[in-house]
């Protein structure tokens, strides 16, 4: 009997379709302002990033790979505050940061404030790679990216219209009410996963802050601030005012909430992004994963776009406004 009740289980165990989650956000923020055509570009680029993802995740690829792969997408569409979108800093030269984590080993790399970098993210991942180091940051950063083979890029190649336009705006703001400002603050990429085999990872890219001082180096690459894997708890990647999500560790945060508390990562999330970072009026958003496969994005502003897919093949993007019907279209291409 024993030995029939054995083999029933072991037929159910093979038989369920593996499971695998990735969800990526293009930054949390004000959509209110967006015309809706940009709106539509970039839900366009995430649904493409995520089918990156998908295909990598489907056929039983790695979350790490998973990860980087959606990122590239959204860093060269030039849509969003990383890679080529990268926002300028207030000398009007992007400055870019970028961090990849394995939640299954706790390997993490980073780097910030790269200006001649098309790919952080692959940067990042390479720190970790073949460094024995978690961040390079500057001339530093980009020497080892030479040093692997990676071509540097002018600072032209992140030259668009649009950033330089806010840039311009803003400047001439400046000289009326001596503060740098810009409405649409959103536009960080990021993206957690689990794979098939059980392991999560996480990654965030971004140009930091509009107008931030050259030299500023937010949240994103920071581990345990803007980003965090761990196969322990969940994997988390943030978006928002860096300075806060630094000061409250919000990634770490929240994983050592469902590692220590036993808390659902949706509640962890919520805690820390609705009720602390709400009190000190530090506006952002993360998403976060569990191993089991439970998905929070939780924002405090107005907006945070999110594309979600699991192996049903069906790719769930919201979150350009708190009260927007979810669009659903299919992983295949
Ligand atoms: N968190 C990023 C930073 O502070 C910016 C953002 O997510 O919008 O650099």
């Amino acid at each position: 009997m024993k030995i029939v009740i054995l083999v029933l289980i072991v037929v159910s165990a093979t038989a369920a379709p593996a499971d695998f989650v990735l969800v990526a956000h293009g930054g949390a923020g004000n959509y209110g302002e967006m015309p809706p055509a940009a709106i539509e570009a970039r839900r366009a680029v995430i649904i493409q990033a995520v089918r990156a993802g998908y295909e990598i995740l489907s056929r039983g690829g790695a979350s790490l790979d998973a990860v980087e792969a959606t990122i590239r997408v959204m860093e060269d569409s030039g849509l969003f505050d990383a890679g080529r979108g990268a926002y300028y800093t207030r000398e009007g030269v992007p400055e870019l940061d970028a961090a990849i984590m394995d939640g299954r080993t706790l390997g993490a790399g980073s780097v910030a404030s790269v200006k001649h970098i098309a790919n952080p993210i692959h940067l990042a991942r390479l720190v970790m790679e073949k460094t024995p180091h978690v961040l390079l940051v500057g001339p530093g950063a980009e020497e080892f990216a030479k040093s692997q083979g990676i071509e540097l890029v002018s600072p032209y190649y992140f030259f668009n219209e649009r950033e330089w336009n806010q840039y311009k705006k803003a400047v001439e703001e400046k000289k009326k009410t001596s503060a740098l400002v810009r409405e649409d603050e959103h536009g960080t990429v990021g993206v957690v996963a689990l794979d098939q085999a059980g392991n999560l990872a996480a990654g965030t890219s971004t140009g930091g802050t509009t107008l931030k001082m050259p030299g500023r180096v937010g949240d994103s690459p920071i581990i345990g601030a803007g980003t965090y894997a761990n196969n322990q708890s969940c994997a988390v990647s943030g978006t928002g005012v860096g300075e806060f999500f630094m000061r409250n560790i919000v990634a770490a945060d929240i994983c050592e909430r469902v590692r220590y508390l036993h808390v659902p990562v949706d509640q962890a999330a919520n805690d820390v992004v609705m009720k602390e970072l709400v009190d000190q009026h530090g506006e952002g958003g993360v998403i976060a994963l569990d191993r089991q496969g439970n998905v929070a994005t939780t924002f405090n502003t107005t907006g945070m776009m999110t594309g979600t897919v699991r192996a049903d093949g069906k790719i769930i993007m919201k979150g350009w406004s708190k009260t927007a019907e979810p669009v659903i279209v299919p992983a295949a291409k």
